[in-house]
């Protein structure tokens, strides 16, 4: 099937192709992937929902603005009567009684959810290779990683099964598969989009976002799915505009901070040639390069990975075996029942994390780590606002390199934490983040990532619309 945008997909459909034809071909393309992007394909709901569709149309009705549209959804976030696993043996069977606020948004405007997508367990990872459920391949060169952790929900759109679908970011996991596999991804404003229904990782951190072909289709995508919702009380009552108008602005005027922490030694040479271009580009249609500091970025990866994990092991210790179905067998008693489902049915990243996370809370190391980490956390923030009264948005790499070989990080967690180093800043300051693909390096993907102010995402879709107009992939 030819890989379709979300917008020529609305085009077919009101040209009168029917979005039980439509449904029909993502659903037959899913089951025929070949990379693991899917946790489950629910081939006879998509397929009853989009002929509920096509009756409405029949109707005259306008069932709204994705009628028809097929959409993934990855699986941490609730769908209801329909399992949402996070990739984890301990939620294999758990079928949420509700869906999460921006399934609902979707679905309220006519999308039609074909499938849950495969994530590192928990999101915990920068390759999906800790999901419980297979092996996740990136479509341009399989032996590689897709990278993640919505790995699954990159996949999906690069191998065009469907033009748009949902991932979460709590340190990179939307932006960086979407550089490893060629697509645009966007990680909100801390606060834009509700996170009801998002199975947590570490709240101060987490967010959802779109992947989608173009810029143009996250930005619809966020139309939809931004705003308050009193269901979730970290959600902005910022307003929301209308993120596609004033897309092809252009860039004129537009400052773009290159911050030199980001462009220094670890970043491979081939990445940074494609992303030199393209900020030249940038240039050639306007824009104003300015070299900017972020000196406190060396920092980050400890920060984050002490304040993401301390979040984590609180969050995660409801899953005891008591709720949520995930029990070990045959328990001797109820402390055995606890323990034994955790050590059991936790993959090993996740029980790693949960260690990490309970020692630097505990009573004579909260300071050492955990009260010094929300210091650097402010720091890094501040950084950042010094930072943008220089420019408007900041042009840096996704990533140090493009996506390596399945199982070259697996046994060397540090390594795999340090790849973050590019996108985890970004989430500890709670920015906006989009990711657009570039001129590949050596075959495979990589991707520029704008980050701007808070509640800038309509300047980072103008620009990362002209990014995207250099012809690039
Ligand atoms: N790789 C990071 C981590 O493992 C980010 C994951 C994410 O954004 N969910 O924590």
């Amino acid at each position: 099937m030819p890989a379709l945008t979300l917008s020529e997909t609305r085009r077919r459909i009101a040209q009168g192709e029917s979005c039980e034809s439509i449904a029909e071909k993502a659903v037959a393309a899913a089951e025929k992937s070949t990379h693991g992007a899917f946790v489950s394909v629910n081939r006879d709901k998509a397929l009853e929902t989009a002929r509920g569709i096509d009756l409405r149309i029949k109707a005259g009705e306008q069932p709204g603005i994705l009628a028809g549209i097929p959409v993934a959804i990855k699986d941490n976030l609730c769908t209801k009567g329909t399992a949402t696993t996070c990739g984890s043996r301990i939620l294999e069977h758990f079928v949420p009684p509700y869906s999460a606020t921006v399934v609902e948004r979707l679905e309220s405007q006519g999308a039609v959810i074909i499938g849950k997508t495969a994530m590192d367990e928990f999101a915990m990872g920068s390759t999906s290779e800790t999901n419980a459920f297979g092996v996740v391949r990136n479509p341009v060169d399989p032996t590689r990683v897709p990278g993640g952790s919505s790995g699954g929900s990159a996949v999906c759109v690069a191998e065009g099964v469907v033009p748009v679908s949902l991932g979460s970011d709590t340190g990179g996991s939307i932006r960086q598969p979407a550089s490893f596999c060629g697509v645009v991804g966007f990680k909100p404003t801390y606060g834009r989009v509700s996170r009801y229904g998002l199975v947590a990782y570490a709240s101060s951190l987490d967010q959802i976002g779109p992947f989608s072909r173009t810029v143009e289709d996250s930005a619809l995508l966020m139309n939809i799915i931004s705003g308050h919702d009193e269901r979730d009380n970290t959600s902005s009552m910022h307003d929301v505009p209308d993120y596609t108008s004033g897309l092809d602005d252009g860039v004129k005027g537009v400052r773009v901070g290159i911050p030199a922490e980001y462009w220094g030694e670890g970043l491979e040479s081939g990445v940074r040639a494609s992303l030199d271009e393209s900020v030249k580009a940038l240039e050639a249609a306007g824009a104003k390069i300015v070299p900017v500091r972020l000196p406190s970025t060396r920092y980050a990866i400890s920060a984050y990975y002490i304040i993401a994990l301390a979040e984590a092991s609180s969050n995660l210790s409801r899953f005891d075996g008591v709720r949520y179905t995930g029990r070990a067998k045959d328990p001797k008693s109820l402390l055995d029942m606890y323990s034994r489902t955790r050590s059991e049915l936790f993959g090993e990243e996740v029980k790693r994390r949960i260690l990490i996370g309970t020692f630097v809370l505990s009573a004579g190391y909260y300071d050492a780590y955990y009260a010094k980490a929300q210091r650097v956390r402010e720091v890094i923030r501040r950084e950042f606002e010094h930072a943008f009264a220089q420019c408007d948005v900041l042009a840096t790499p996704t990533a140090p390199t493009t996506a390596w070989k399945l199982g070259e990080k697996m046994d060397d967690p540090l390594a795999m934490y340090l790849s973050d180093i590019d996108t985890i800043a970004v989430n500890l300051a709670g920015l906006p983040g989009l990711v657009v693909p570039v001129k590949p390096s050596a075959g495979l993907p990589v991707g520029l990532q704008l980050v701007g102010p808070a509640f800038s995402e309509s300047l980072l879709f103008k620009t990362g619309r002209a990014v995207e107009l250099q012809g690039a992939p």
